[in-house]
């Protein structure tokens, strides 16, 4: 696994992680997807990214029962309150929860999921509150274009914005144009969620036979030239969602793999930036 500098925090974390959005909550799958999160964890993608959305608060605890017995320092957990929880007083109670469904004692990194109708000033006081009493280590926002995330940086006065946790993939380059660079000026990480963009990327032949060729130069598939991709520059990572271990064993090799310049030409190319303009969400 590659690690790289995750903003201004300077701390290491693979530049694939782990998402848990929709992660099977029973049976067999459930099994199957905890055995995945740990081989995950195991190939070096500590990153778990949850929320207390996700199967309303049970895909925490799922996590948190897949995690118990690994040691906390080995892992970069990451969850999310939600707008309507947003509160100063709320905030604080949700961090709670969330903390104890995970049973992990701390978290690395707490975002808001999107900007919702409290006031921002109030959620961002909580944020580092919740830094002060050592329940995060660090705190950021998520869903949020970039005027937006620069008011969010700029109401904070202890702690810095370490995230903005957004939708990325090769069809959805549009964060490109102005969001990133801001983001990496002002060292705070970008994580591309949904990196697989529900498939979007493999439904045009142009787009698919680049991707093809280029794995086949690399002996890398599809998938992990797209994601090698979306973390090419510094500060940027990906947490795609793998609830099976053939998945995640692949997600993992996508660290390896280094893309040339010829590479990056062809899926510009392929899948081009677009025009600027706001930002998508799912
Ligand atoms: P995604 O990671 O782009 O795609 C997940 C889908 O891709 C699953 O169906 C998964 O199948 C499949 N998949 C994964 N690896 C594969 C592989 N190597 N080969 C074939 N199929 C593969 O989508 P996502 O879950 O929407 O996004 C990732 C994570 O980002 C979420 O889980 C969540 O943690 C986060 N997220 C955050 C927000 C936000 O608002 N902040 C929004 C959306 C997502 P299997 O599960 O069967 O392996």
């Amino acid at each position: 696994m590659k690690y790289k500098a995750f903003g201004m925090t300077g701390v290491g974390v693979p530049v694939i992680g782990q998402g848990t959005w929709n992660m099977p909550e029973s049976g067999a799958a459930l099994k199957e997807a905890q055995r995945a999160l740990r081989r995950g964890i195991e190939l070096g993608m500590v990153h778990i990214d949850t929320a207390e959305m996700y199967g309303a608060g049970r895909v925490e605890e799922l996590v948190g029962e897949t995690i118990r017995d690994i040691p906390r320092e080995k892992l970069f957990i990451a969850t999310k309150v939600l707008p309507s929880n947003a509160t100063y007083r709320g905030t604080l109670n949700a961090a709670e929860r969330s903390l104890s469904r995970l049973g992990c004692g701390y978290l690395d990194l707490y975002l808001l999921h999107w900007a919702g109708s409290h006031p921002l000033e109030e959620t961002m006081r909580a944020l580092e509150k919740l830094v002060e009493e050592g329940k995060t280590r660090f705190i950021g926002v998520s869903n949020f274009d970039t005027e937006e995330m620069l008011a969010a940086a700029a109401f904070l006065r202890r702690e810095r914005l370490a995230c903005n946790q957004v939708l990325y993939h090769l069809c959805e380059r549009g964060i490109e144009h102005r969001l990133i660079p801001e983001a990496r000026d002002r060292g705070i990480a970008i994580v591309a969620y949904t990196p697989f963009g529900r498939g979007s990327f493999l439904r045009s032949n142009r787009g698919r036979e680049a991707l093809e060729r280029i794995g086949r130069k690399h002996g890398a598939t599809v998938r992990q030239v797209a994601l090698a991709f979306l973390t090419r520059s510094p500060g940027v990572f990906a947490i795609p969602k793998a609830a099976r271990v053939e998945h995640v064993e692949e997600n993992a090799g996508a660290a390896e793999l280094e893309l040339d310049a010829s590479d990056l030409a062809a899926i510009d190319a392929a899948f081009p930036r677009g025009k600027p303009g706001p930002l998508a969400s799912l």
